[in-house]
């Protein structure tokens, strides 16, 4: 066994749900597939960075893959997520998470502007070089977009302008370190600009006689510096690629240059096909050594506070499992934190991890799930033990001298 199947289940730890009288989602579960799984594997539980601190899938990620400790090398999320609309960066451009909005008499109305199908219209026109910085606008999914900044000296020192609430004015991104003052003005120009365009533009003329919200306004965050890291294959000596349906795991995986397999319905949603997605990995395995699968729904649910939609839905990914049964490789399920659906964000909760494959210690579990998984041969590990760990396992790892 030489090759490596990696599934991330998104925020897939939960706490307890009265609706599952004190069970999990993902022990509420009926999960044949991954239980037969743990039967035949190790199991345990992974803190992402060292138990009861609460990451964002950003930075768990990077803890994850080994890029630790993730604060050298995390570059922010509008990098990521830059990197991820297929955008290709260049050493020190600033770039920012974008959502397009509508604004109203100064105010926002709606943080996605009605989740608008797609702004890629927008690109051109909203690409201009103003006072020596050049503005490259990348769009995403539905109301989703990048704002990349290139010249020179640009700094990250960024405030964000997205006051993640309607009702209220855009804020101005504020200069957070003296050598961003002079840019951030010429951004806030750059924006004020891009509301004027928007205003004007077809798309909107059209949303408006259809009294859709206009998408007229962007609003920014996570501004960061994009600086090479070392690759995965250069790292693991692995030949790795990356089956997501959402930006910012895109984009991560573009950023440890990964190569980055589409899949048809993979939509980084509930609707997401993730038995597609399965399929994808099982033809993958020919060509690559490491696949990476990521399913973000998981998380979704979580943070909606809908603990049977998260238990549905992991029965789902439970039957696409199926696809995956009869393949030789590694397998290695795991989340990169836990959204418990009470509390409706990430916590700092530790996540169920399995092993299957050819030489793992077998343990006594078999079930996979919270409670079951803490009673695991593999015990507490962290993110940064995973491919290490897997390296073992497929005999790949170096005896250090
Ligand atoms: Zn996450
Ligand atoms: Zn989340």
């Amino acid at each position: 066994m030489t090759k490596a199947i990696f599934i991330i289940l998104d925020g897939l730890g939960d706490r307890p749900c009265k609706e599952f009288r004190g069970k999990t989602p993902l022990e509420a579960a009926s999960t044949p597939n991954m239980d037969s799984l743990v039967k035949e594997g190790v199991c345990g539980m992974q803190s992402p960075l060292s138990l009861g601190f609460t990451l964002e899938s950003g930075p768990a990620h990077f803890e994850i893959f080994g890029y630790t400790p993730f604060k050298k090398f995390y570059p922010g999320r509008g990098i990521i997520e830059a990197l991820g609309t297929g955008a290709k960066l260049r050493e020190k451009d600033i770039a920012f998470r974008v959502n397009f909005a509508t604004v109203k008499n100064g105010k926002i109305k709606d943080r996605r502007a009605g989740r608008i199908k797609s702004v890629k219209s927008f690109e051109k026109p909203l690409s201009m070089k103003l006072k020596g910085i050049e503005f490259i606008l990348k769009s995403g999914t539905e109301h989703r977009a990048a704002l990349i900044m290139r010249g020179s000296n640009l700094s990250d020192k960024l405030s964000n302008s997205d006051p993640h609430k309607i009702g209220v004015a855009p804020k101005k991104v504020k200069a957070l370190g003296k050598e961003a003052e002079f840019e951030t003005e010429i951004l806030n120009e750059y924006i004020k600009k891009v509301h004027q365009i928007l205003n004007k533009h077809r798309i909107n003329k059209t949303r408006k006689r259809k009294k859709l919200p206009e998408a007229n306004y962007i609003l920014l965050r996570g501004a960061g510096k994009f600086k090479e890291v070392q690759s995965f294959k250069e790292k693991y000596r692995l030949k790795g690629c990356c089956i997501a349906g959402t930006g910012l795991y895109k984009g991560f995986g573009k950023f440890i240059d990964m190569k980055l397999i589409n899949v048809k319905g993979a939509t980084g949603g509930k609707t997401t096909n993730v038995k597609a997605k399965f399929m994808a990995a099982k033809r993958a395995l020919k060509r690559y050594d490491f696949v990476w699968v990521h399913v973000k729904a998981t998380d979704l649910y979580g943070h909606d506070g809908d603990p049977v939609g998260k238990k549905n839905f992991i029965e789902k990914v439970d039957e696409a499992l199926e696809v995956l049964k009869k393949v030789k490789a590694l397998k290695v399920i795991t989340g990169d934190h836990s959204t418990p659906c009470s509390l409706k964000e990430h916590s700092g909760d530790d996540v169920p991890i399995l092993f299957n494959g050819k030489g793992v210690r077998v343990d006594d579990c078999v079930k996979f799930g919270e409670r079951e998984c803490s009673e695991g041969g593999l015990q507490r590990i962290y993110g940064k033990n995973i491919i290490p760990e897997i390296l073992n396992l497929i005999g790949k790892q170096d005896i250090i001298e």
